[in-house]
């Protein structure tokens, strides 16, 4: 702890000053990531392997994670974890379970796989509380239109419940990703509550596309507009009206703890855009909490 606060101060500073500056109470960050420690070793793992191309700036056990999203004012978060094979998103959610049992500021969290026994624990899921799925087809290495999961996008549709879509072919694509997939998910479920992972990176004007044509569908800023991301993929200048437009549809994401910055380097991205006071406000804080009604 003392570690953490020490260090963190100017960061603390930097973010606070962010949403204080607004008048907020606060942020609201729709994408986070905390998991199994087992797990979250795998993902460090992976990040490590890239040889430096994506040095994790946060590094702490589960508890320093937490105290630096609440140093940074973060009222609410989720704890967004994904299978990467079958048998294992139950388990997963079992975690995530006790996980927000134990922190009352994350929101509960779940996640799926294209399984036969999806719907059965989806709707546990459901019943137990959760309040935000995930969902990530580059890493699950599947196809969203699978029959299987069929039954899982219509029960998140008619219970309203937000769903994560990781559906952009950022950082690297998979066989599924890209809007074709995920656009044909939502003529079968218009009114899915999607929020779109990454704001779609790098297909982001076909994602602002099934924004504006599906009032439920939503675009979370993970990464978007950082230095590192726009080093990447570029968000397309000329597009930045249309997401101005979209002001009551676009949340707050950054994946922490799993960034290669610190975190206000999302806060100042965001806030360096030249959009109204009152967009940044609904991005931060508003959006998310008359979506998840905190
Ligand atoms: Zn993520």
């Amino acid at each position: 702890m003392t570690r953490v606060s020490s260090h963190s101060a100017p960061q603390f500073a930097a973010a606070r000053a962010v949403w204080q500056n607004l008048g907020l109470p606060g942020l609201i960050d729709v994408h986070t990531h905390f998991m199994p420690p087992n797990v979250l070793r795998k993902v460090r793992n992976h990040f490590d392997a890239l040889g430096g191309l994506w040095p994790l700036t946060y590094r702490g056990n589960e508890d320093e994670c937490l105290a630096l999203l609440r140093g940074f004012g973060v009222r609410h978060f989720t704890a967004l974890s994904y299978p990467h094979r079958p048998d294992m998103a139950a388990w997963l959610n079992g975690w995530a379970g006790g996980f927000a049992d134990r922190t009352p500021d994350c929101l509960r969290s779940a996640t799926f796989y294209p399984e036969p026994d999806a719907h059965d624990y989806v709707s546990a899921a459901l019943q137990a509380g959760a309040r935000v799925f995930k969902a990530h087809l580059q890493v699950g290495g599947y196809d969203p239109r699978d029959p299987l999961l069929s039954d899982v996008w219509g029960t998140l549709a008619d219970s309203g419940t937000p769903v994560v879509v990781h559906c952009g072919s950022g950082p690297e694509p998979g066989r599924f990703t890209g809007p074709g997939p995920f656009a044909e998910v939502l003529g079968e479920h218009p009114r899915l509550t999607a929020v779109i992972a990454h704001a779609g990176a790098p297909e982001y004007t076909a994602f602002l596309d099934l924004a504006e044509r599906y009032d439920r569908v939503h675009l979370d800023t993970t990464m978007v507009f950082t230095d590192f991301a726009e080093a990447r993929a570029p968000f397309p200048s000329d597009a930045l009206p249309r997401l101005a437009d979209l002001h009551d549809r676009v949340l707050l994401g950054t994946d922490f703890p799993n960034i290669p910055y610190h975190y206000p380097e999302q806060l100042h991205a965001l806030a360096g855009l030249g959009l109204s006071p009152d967009w940044l406000r609904a991005v931060l804080h508003g959006n998310a909490a008359r979506l998840f009604g905190l």
